[in-house]
């Protein structure tokens, strides 16, 4: 059996940097360490693209739509009890 070494203590400690991975925070010999092993586990590098899609997703709301709470506290603040 040709059976791959998988040390899953390493995925973890890659989870645990998979933001500052995007967000290209690391020094360059953890960063290289990181997209080696993403590179070779699917579990990894799945999660690395949902994060992405996350982030990629928060960042275009933010212009795109100002939030329902926030829209309510306007509201308040111009027809709200403490303004009549
Ligand atoms: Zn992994």
């Amino acid at each position: 059996m040709a059976a791959k070494k998988h040390a899953h203590k390493k995925c973890i400690s890659v989870f645990k940097k998979l933001s500052e991975y995007i967000d290209g925070e690391l020094d360059e010999k953890t960063y290289e360490e990181m997209r080696v092993h993403i590179k070779e586990c699917v579990k990894c590098e799945v999660c690395l693209e949902m994060l992405r899609r996350t982030v990629d997703l928060c960042s275009n709301m933010k212009m795109l739509r100002v939030p329902d709470r926030l829209r309510e506290q306007l509201k308040l603040m111009v027809h709200g009890p403490s303004n009549p």
